[in-house]
């Protein structure tokens, strides 16, 4: 079958591309091995996270590199045996690390960030998805003085990017979410994002309102694509499609059918874990809730309230090594009146992530018709629709919603 484009990769990413390109009169077919929003979509904290411009950064202070490699820190693990393959990329992480070069990462990203929020809500309104999304931004709490001390130095940036970003008081955080106990000494609140209560449940919607749009949403395996002539071809449940033009949107698994075509980019993956929790008696959440020194983030979902834990430097498919989940279990305990496990096994997935902590948007180098759309490591559920939006800008010859200069894989 001729169509006009192929994606491959039905994660928030890719489903936000084929729905943009879908809207702007293209043929498309959408191929997954899963059901659409099954992976990384799926297991995040559900945060728009529209006020992101400080990335997860590499720690740059002996004390806090010595914290992770003594396992201090609930918000890392990593495996010995991952670390050889994993340096150059490490190395490159934490030169971008660098307090310059956040400032460069902050003006860059605020370009995408602007717009996350209203593509998210565009993409929303069209699919019947309004009702997973809740505003209340984000609160942050802080077990010491310290963290709390950092976190005040990022205010002055955020408020010059027009961001919404306050000290509150315990109290006041107590009366957001009475709830909380007071294990904490100090708050920030954070009014610019949003969250949903089911990231898969989102990208679900705006899978199936691109099926009901006349997209075509097939399984298939990626790992079938194919040059023929000049142009893609793929193959699916349902037959063969080949199109002029094809993107690559598989998240963490982009580089496995990206490397026999001999593209090479510096692709990682920071695995990460989640737990569902009942909860006592009526206890609730109205927002997500970061422990900062705690290393996890609690969010309510419709699944319960939804932990999830911060960066595990691991192979890909390496077995999964839940430390951090046992280990903020107890912090998050403390915190909220959590009761008890509501699965029988913890999720993992992998937020795939360059070192530069960017995205790639764009063309891929060398290979006619081909398309990237790849690496949004802590931000992919945020960055989704946007980079949809972009993308398809891009491949339609219009010009571009952001200047994607920054993001093109000729970078490395
Ligand atoms: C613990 C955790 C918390 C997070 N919290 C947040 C958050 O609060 N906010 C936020 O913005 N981001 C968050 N993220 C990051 C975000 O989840 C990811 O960046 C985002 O989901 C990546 O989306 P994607 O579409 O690129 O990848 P995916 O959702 O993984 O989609 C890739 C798709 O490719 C498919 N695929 C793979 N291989 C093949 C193949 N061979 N053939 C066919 N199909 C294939 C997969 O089945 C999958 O559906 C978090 C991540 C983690 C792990």
């Amino acid at each position: 079958m001729k169509i006009d484009t192929i994606v491959l990769g039905a994660g928030i990413v890719g489903t936000s591309i084929a729905l943009n390109l879908l809207e702007r009169g293209r043929s498309v077919v959408l191929v997954d091995r899963r059901g659409p929003g099954e992976e990384t979509s799926y297991g995040n904290a559900g945060l728009v996270e529209r006020a992101s411009i400080y990335p997860t950064a590499f720690p740059r202070s002996l004390k806090a590199l010595l914290d992770v490699a003594l396992g201090r820190n609930p918000g890392a693990n990593y495996h010995w045996n991952a670390l050889p393959g994993l340096a150059p990329w490490l190395f490159d992480y934490w030169r971008a690390s660098a307090p310059a070069r956040i400032l460069d990462y902050a003006r860059i990203m605020d370009t995408l960030l602007v717009h996350t929020v209203t593509e998210h809500q565009r993409l929303a309104a069209a699919s019947d998805a309004e009702h997973f999304f809740r505003e209340g931004g984000w609160l942050k709490l802080y077990r010491t003085a310290d963290g709390l001390a950092q976190e005040r130095e990022e205010f002055p940036l955020a408020r010059r990017y027009g961001l919404t970003a306050s000290e509150i008081s315990v109290d006041d955080a107590l009366e957001l979410e009475p709830f909380l106990r007071p294990v904490f000494t100090g708050a920030a609140m954070w009014s610019d994002p949003h969250s949903v209560s089911s990231p898969g449940g989102v990208t679900q919607a705006y899978a199936a309102h691109f099926a009901r749009s006349g997209g075509r949403l097939m399984r298939g395996d990626a790992l079938t694509l194919a040059r023929l002539g000049s142009g893609w071809s793929v193959a699916t449940e349902e037959g063969s499609f080949e199109a002029p033009e094809a993107v690559v949107a598989l998240g963490p698994w982009a580089m496995d059918v990206l490397r026999p075509f001999g593209v090479r980019l510096p692709l990682q993956v920071k695995r990460g874990y989640h737990m569902h929790y009942r909860t006592e008696g009526n206890a609730g959440l109205s927002r997500p809730v970061l422990d900062e020194e705690g290393g996890y983030v609690i969010t309510p979902m419709l699944g319960g309230i939804r932990l999830t834990t911060g960066v595990e430097f691991a192979r890909r498919d390496a077995p999964k090594t839940p430390v951090q989940l046992t280990a903020t279990e107890i912090l998050a305990r403390e915190l909220f009146p959590l009761g008890d496990r509501a699965e029988p096994e913890p999720w993992m997935g992998s937020r795939p992530a360059f070192p530069d902590m960017l995205p790639v948007i764009g063309p891929a180098p060398g290979q006619k018709g081909l398309w990237l759309a790849i690496g949004h490591q802590h931000l992919g559920f945020t960055l989704g629709p946007i980079t949809g939006r972009l993308l398809a800008d891009m491949m339609d010859g219009r010009t571009p919603v952001v200047d994607p200069a920054p993001f093109a894989a000729t970078r490395f």
